[in-house]
């Protein structure tokens, strides 16, 4: 075997293409991962997770030294932001991060190959760096682990000034004064929470007549009225027919999505985040007959096989759930497989996360979804509101909700809001993964004051018995 030729090749340095190759290299398959983008990690290091939760974690501590320390008993006389500061935070973290992961690719033997990949054949790729040099590489296995990009709105230029991505949303030298987020899904709530948290005005125009419309009913609602308290507008079931950008500021006409008088609002940044598609530009994968699905996924089977022999795919590009953490699992799935081992992937318990405040947390079935499948289910819910380490924290808002089948009592779904549900949910992950039923949570001792203490009591309401509501 040469130098340029490999067991296993995956084009995408995201968190599937960088832990499938980790995974596999240290199964003792010969691996590399070619990057365009001259750093590892991704949408989700440089321009995704990792930054919002950055901004995020910053306009948080802002927002509590401006508003809420006052009733711990700690006085603040003047609270100033310095938004090239926070922004400096958050380019540290996605540096020192994307640079650990090249340590991690040295420590496993990782060949990190920086430039574009397309598939020549199978087993084949040709690697085009920045400067326009070309090479080749063979593979006895090549991964697409290339992602995804921004849903663009028909007929609305991103400029990444006024009319921005997630991307521009990330990277703004100062606070807006009023910021249009159009799509109220995660990527609106937690970046239009970053902005809202600085000042700017945010008003979030959603098609559908709710925001969050994946998660569960009882959730979208409760976090419409929490975020609507904290200052963001929302003009629901409405839609967007045009965006005109004029120097430093745009108009958006709207209309609702019924039909009906539109309305023109100014605005001096707007966000669109209405979803993100699949990412196969110049791969090459019509010329080796790879299929894709109409939206543009490439297609794959149980074992990530494409059409093609010997060509796989994971993470955002196959879709699914659009989150690092499941493209993670299917890096590490597709890696053992490859090693000759049964990798697997458990897409009834994969949790997501929005990391507003409070945050909103969830797994598995939501009751709409039990409802249309018909399966009968129990619901316990408890409230922030009696659980000791919320109030000591002043942090009240939200509840635990348990759904659990009504004959065998199995954990099926798990929706929280509250303060930290993001590690909550963990322990209902790890239930589902076990099988386990409502009872199991129920009888299992959690330490005393925790907030882990309301996921236990919402399953004790599954059966009707609650210690503290
Ligand atoms: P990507 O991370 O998109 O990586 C694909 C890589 O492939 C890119 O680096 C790209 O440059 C490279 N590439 C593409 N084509 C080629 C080619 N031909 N040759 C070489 N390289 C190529 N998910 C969460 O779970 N939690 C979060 O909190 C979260 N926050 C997010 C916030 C924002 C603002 C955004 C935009 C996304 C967020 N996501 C979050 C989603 C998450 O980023 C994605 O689900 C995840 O990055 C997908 O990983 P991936 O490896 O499939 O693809
Ligand atoms: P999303 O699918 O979460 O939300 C898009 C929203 O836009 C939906 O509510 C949809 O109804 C609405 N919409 C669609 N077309 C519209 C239109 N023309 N006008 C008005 N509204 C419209 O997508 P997103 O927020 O862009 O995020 C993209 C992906 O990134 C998601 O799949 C998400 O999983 C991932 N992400 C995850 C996290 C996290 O895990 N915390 C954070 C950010 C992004």
């Amino acid at each position: 075997m040469s130098d340029s030729s490999f067991d296993v090749v995956i084009i995408g340095g995201g968190p599937g293409g960088y832990v499938a190759a980790i995974r596999a290299a240290q199964l003792g398959l010969k691996t590399a991962c070619i990057e365009k983008r001259g750093s590892l990690g991704g949408t989700c290091l440089n321009v995704g997770c990792i930054p919002s939760k950055a901004l995020l974690a910053a306009s948080h501590h802002y927002h509590a030294a401006s508003h809420d320390l006052g009733a711990f008993g700690i006085k603040v006389s003047k609270v100033e932001i310095d938004v090239a500061g926070m922004m400096g935070h958050k380019d540290k973290v996605v540096s020192d991060n994307t640079k650990g992961i090249e340590f991690l690719f040295k420590k496993n033997k990782v060949t990190y190959i920086i430039g574009a990949g397309a598939i020549t054949a199978p087993g084949q790729i040709e690697v085009t760096a920045k400067d326009g040099a070309k090479s080749t590489v063979a593979a006895k296995h090549i991964v697409i682990a290339t992602g995804s990009e921004v849903t663009p709105l028909p007929g609305v230029e991103i400029d990444e000034e006024v009319i921005i991505s997630s991307t521009g949303a990330l990277a703004l030298p100062k606070t807006p004064k009023h910021i249009v987020v159009i799509g109220g899904g995660v990527i609106g709530l937690e970046l239009g929470t970053v902005w809202g948290r600085l000042g700017a005005k945010v008003t979030v125009v959603e098609f559908l007549d709710r925001i969050l419309p994946f998660n569960d009913g009882e959730v979208s609602k409760t976090m419409q009225r929490l975020l609507a308290k904290q200052g963001m507008e929302f003009k629901l079931g409405t839609k967007v027919t045009a965006i005109t950008r004029k120097g430093k500021t745009a108009t958006i006409t709207v209309e609702p999505a019924a039909g009906g008088a539109a309305e023109k609002i100014e605005a001096d940044c707007v966000l669109v985040a209405i979803g993100r598609r699949p990412f196969t530009e110049g791969l090459g994968l019509d010329k080796v007959g790879v299929a894709i699905d109409k939206r543009g996924f490439v297609t794959i089977d149980g074992h990530f096989r494409t059409n093609v022999p010997g060509i796989y795919a994971i993470g955002d590009v196959v879709g699914g759930a659009m989150l690092a953490h499941k493209a993670e699992e299917e890096g590490v799935a597709l890696a053992e497989i490859l090693a000759g081992q049964h990798g697997h992937v458990n897409y009834e318990a994969i949790p997501a996360v929005v990391y507003t405040w409070p945050e909103v947390a969830s797994v598995g079935k939501t009751e709409e979804q039990l409802k249309a499948e018909g399966i009968a289910y129990k619901a316990g819910k408890f409230p922030f509101t009696a659980n000791g380490r919320a109030r000591s924290m002043n942090e009240v808002d939200g509840f635990v909700k348990i759904l659990a089948c009504a004959t065998t009592d199995k954990v099926l779904g798990a929706h929280i809001v509250g303060p930290n549900a993001g590690d909550l949910i963990a322990e209902v992950v790890l239930a589902m993964e076990f099988g386990a039923a409502s009872e199991d949570i129920a009888r299992t001792c959690h330490a005393h004051p925790g907030l882990g203490e309301a996921v236990k009591e919402a399953c004790l309401a599954v059966d009707g018995r609650p210690l503290h509501t």
